[in-house]
């Protein structure tokens, strides 16, 4: 197998990932372009970059969007490879093969692969095929509401009614009543429409009390394949994931096993090479389902790489260069737990509005455990075109429990101003006793969402208050001392062994 090193990488993307991506690069001795939008010009990967090159207008679609242009700049670079980063054309299987055809190596899966899996109904077929299961339901797209009808008499309600070419949360519909059938069929159609640009949809049975778990894996060109365990990525808001942690709660290593079996036997099915991971849908009972493959570097990537101890970005780079894996699953365990929280600029007591605006003053957690994987700075602005996510909290201890605190205490230390955040909703999460029992569903936030909404109330919060309340009273009390004091002193204003002496008094 021909090993071609890579020497410089552009990224195709923004924010917290071209920021992480660009780390990476430069610990492996790697080049980096950045591209950026008119938005984005203060940017901070566009700072932290080697070379930086203006691509179009903020929208992302005349911008990060523009395969064309971003193509250009490669070549104007001498940029050897791409990295997409997550969202934008991270799962686009015209980007992959217009990278291939210029001679520029595309960190990623091949189109193929990234077509097979991008259609949902598509990689429902290939994984039956495998042996992996898949949520019961249809195993073509819905042509006619009549058949939509008759499926889902014979699947049962609830049932999902989903955009084959769906994402994000997007071109979903859960189904309870018979009545309501027609009309979520209609409305998954034309979001899946507007947003995909396909409106294919398929039925799948609702799985009752859901939790998200998905698995990890990397695939290098020589064949192997291996799994990094799985992330627990339950806590979700709309479809969206909004906590994750490694290892779950409620896996046992039994499952774990298998589950991880059935991840690497889905990659291999799929042809796959690079990083991605397996979606599964997991009932009380433990029965897990396949529900999706993401072609690409996930959001929640940091937990694994704590918890594993592979930097999952070297990993995808050193497999695009043609290197064989380094580990084989033997070599792979998880140590410790993770957990990580994503950040976003919203109102979370104006029903989740994006807040973006000017950071005015940001203090971030440090300290062991913690990694903050984020790209703003005090004066940035956050622009309104992109995803409102500030950055991402990972903090690791021994054990689940230690995690929580240590996830809690940098929650409790990160200081944003100028934009509303999602922290102190995040502290809730974290104080939550539905989450610290663990074994919570994706139901969590809606079951708890007066609790959430709550103000956090915590130690650090009463240990705050007392040390103003000290902080006042000793302010007063130095009023009085220097109203006490004698005319010469307090006209030298600096007879320090005299208001030394009055303030033991005081006994402060
Ligand atoms: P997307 O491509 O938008 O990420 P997914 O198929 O991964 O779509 O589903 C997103 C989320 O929707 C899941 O994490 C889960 O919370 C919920 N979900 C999807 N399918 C089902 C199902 N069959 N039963 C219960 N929940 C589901
Ligand atoms: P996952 O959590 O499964 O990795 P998500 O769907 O939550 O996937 O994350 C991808 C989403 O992140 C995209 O759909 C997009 O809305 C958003 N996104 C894309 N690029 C960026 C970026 N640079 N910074 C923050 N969010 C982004
Ligand atoms: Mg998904």
């Amino acid at each position: 197998m021909e090993i071609k090193p890579i020497t410089k990488v552009l990224i195709a993307n923004r924010g917290e990932i071209a920021v992480r991506i660009i780390r990476s690069c430069r610990e492996m001795g790697i080049h980096t372009v950045a591209v950026f939008s008119d938005a984005d010009r203060t940017s901070m990967h566009v700072r932290y970059a080697g070379e930086a090159y203006h691509i179009g207008p903020s929208p992302s679609n005349e911008s990060y969007l523009k395969i064309d242009k971003i193509l250009e700049v490669a070549k104007q670079s001498g940029a050897d490879a791409i990295h997409p980063g997550y969202g934008f054309l991270s799962e686009n299987a015209e980007f992959s093969r217009r990278c291939k055809e210029e001679g520029i190596i595309f960190i990623g899966p091949s189109p193929e692969a990234i077509m097979g899996m991008g259609d949902k109904i598509t990689a429902r077929r290939t994984m039956i095929k495998a042996g992996v299961p898949v949520v019961p339901g249809t195993t073509d797209a819905v042509t006619s509401e009549e058949e939509a009808l008759e499926s889902i008499r014979q699947i049962g309600l609830p049932v999902m009614i989903k955009a084959s070419a769906g994402g994000g949360g997007k071109g979903m519909r859960l189904v309870k009543e018979e009545s309501k059938i027609l009309s979520s069929l209609r409305g998954a159609r034309s979001e899946a429409k507007t947003a995909f640009g396909n409106d294919a949809v398929y039925i799948e049975k609702y799985i009752d009390s859901p939790h998200h778990i998905e698995f990890q894996i990397l695939a290098d060109r020589q064949g192997n394949t291996v799994h990094l365990f799985e992330r627990e990525c339950s806590v979700q808001r709309r479809h969206q994931k909004v906590v994750e942690e490694t290892p779950s709660p409620i896996m046992t290593e039994a499952v774990r096993a298998e589950m991880g079996a059935h991840a690497v036997a889905a990659a291999k099915a799929a042809n796959y090479e690079g990083a991605g991971t397996i979606e599964f849908i997991m009932d009380d009972n433990l029965n897990y389902y396949f529900l999706e493959m993401n072609t690409r570097l996930q959001v929640e990537h940091p937990i694994t790489e704590r918890v594993v101890g592979v930097d999952l970005v070297r990993e995808q780079i050193r497999i695009a260069e043609g290197n064989p894996l380094p580990f084989a699953q033997e070599d792979l365990h998880q140590s410790g737990h993770a957990i990580e929280c994503r950040i976003y600029a919203e109102d979370t007591d104006n029903n989740f509005m994006p807040n973006p605006g000017t950071i005015t003053h940001i203090t971030e957690p440090l300290g062991f455990g913690v990694r903050c994987d984020g790209y703003v700075y005090e004066g940035y602005t956050i622009p309104i075109y992109y995803d409102p996510m500030i950055s991402k909290l990972i903090a690791w201890g021994k054990t689940r429990e230690e995690a929580i605190e240590r996830m809690r205490r940098s929650l409790y230390e990160y200081k944003i101003s100028g934009v509303k955040t999602s922290i102190k909703f995040l502290e809730r999460i974290m104080d939550a006793p539905d989450f610290r029992k663990g074994g919570y569903n994706t139901h969590f936030i809606e079951d708890n969402i007066d609790f959430l909404l709550q103000e956090p109330e915590c130690a650090f919060e009463c240990e705050n208050l007392a040390l103003i309340a000290a902080f006042v009273d000793y302010t007063t009390k130095l009023h009085d001392i220097e109203q006490t004091m004698s005319p010469e002193s307090s006209r030298h204003g600096s007879d320090w062994k005299e208001f030394g002496r009055r303030l033991a008094a005081w006994r402060l």
